[in-house]
């Protein structure tokens, strides 16, 4: 699979198309998966830690989450598809899922929300079945571990917010029994119903970020990231050149 560099994280570069091709030959392995959606945010948190950035390069794959990554890929001269955000990619993978009849496991979000989303992921994929959901506000691990590995879901949602999800699931992928292990951020409020994604509008023009900082003012810090991250990478692409 071609990867891509963004400042040492190595994205790939895929189609989300080829993106669920990939994820469904996992799931038919006999063995865990991870896969990370990094948007620019987390590339920056990765840039300024070694053991973050060396976790996230471990995953099984890692997709461009955000424009940000699609556009730094191009100013470093390696141009990606575009946009395979996490939450895109799950919706696209529940139809497979149900098509094959896998289980699901959600973990993440406040109370409620995980359950929440179970019911309408039920609701719509009938062959989906959930093996359990639990909040993302929980202190023993172990119990958290036990809990999913009793259902031994094919499908395991984690949606700790990033960095924290990304390095859970790093600590722990090689006593998860799941055959594919995501870290989904918020999607779990999306497909519950708590939270909005943004409109067409926004996601066609690229967007998507602007909505969010309107929606949810306290995002405006790590919004700030953003820019950040556009100068960190012209700042690259200046000192390494051009990839060829
Ligand atoms: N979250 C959680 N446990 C935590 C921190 C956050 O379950 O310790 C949840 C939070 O409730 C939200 C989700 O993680 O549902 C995503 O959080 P955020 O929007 O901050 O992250 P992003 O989607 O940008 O990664």
């Amino acid at each position: 699979m071609d990867k891509v560099s963004i400042l040492g994280v190595n994205v790939a570069s895929l189609t989300m198309d080829e993106a669920v091709e990939k994820i469904n030959k996992m799931l038919s392995e006999d063995k865990s998966h991870t896969i990370y959606t990094p948007n620019s945010e987390i590339i920056m948190v990765a840039s300024r830690d070694e053991e973050f950035k060396k976790a996230l390069n471990q995953a099984d794959l890692l997709t461009p989450d955000g424009i940000g990554v699609v556009k730094a890929a191009k100013i470093l001269g390696r141009p990606i598809p575009g946009r395979v955000s996490g939450y895109d990619l799950i919706m696209r993978m529940l139809p497979e899922l149900d098509r094959q009849g896998k289980s699901v496991f959600i973990l993440g979000a406040k109370p409620g929300i995980a359950e929440q989303a179970a019911a309408k992921i039920k609701e719509q994929f009938n062959n989906v079945l959930i093996t359990g959901t639990h909040d993302g506000y929980f202190d023993d691990d172990e119990e958290m571990i036990s809990l999913i590995n009793q259902g031994s879901p094919d499908f395991l949602m984690v949606c700790l917010g990033a960095p924290r999800q990304e390095k859970w699931i790093d600590k722990y992928k090689d006593r998860l029994n799941a055959k594919v292990i995501i870290g989904a951020g918020g999607s779990v409020d999306v497909i519950a119903g708590n939270v909005k994604r943004a409109p067409d509008f926004y996601i066609k023009h690229n967007l998507e970020w602007l909505y969010r900082v309107a929606s949810q003012p306290k995002r405006i810090g790590r919004a700030m990231e953003l820019p950040k991250f556009g100068f960190t990478v012209i700042g690259y692409r200046l000192k390494h050149g051009k990839k060829k």
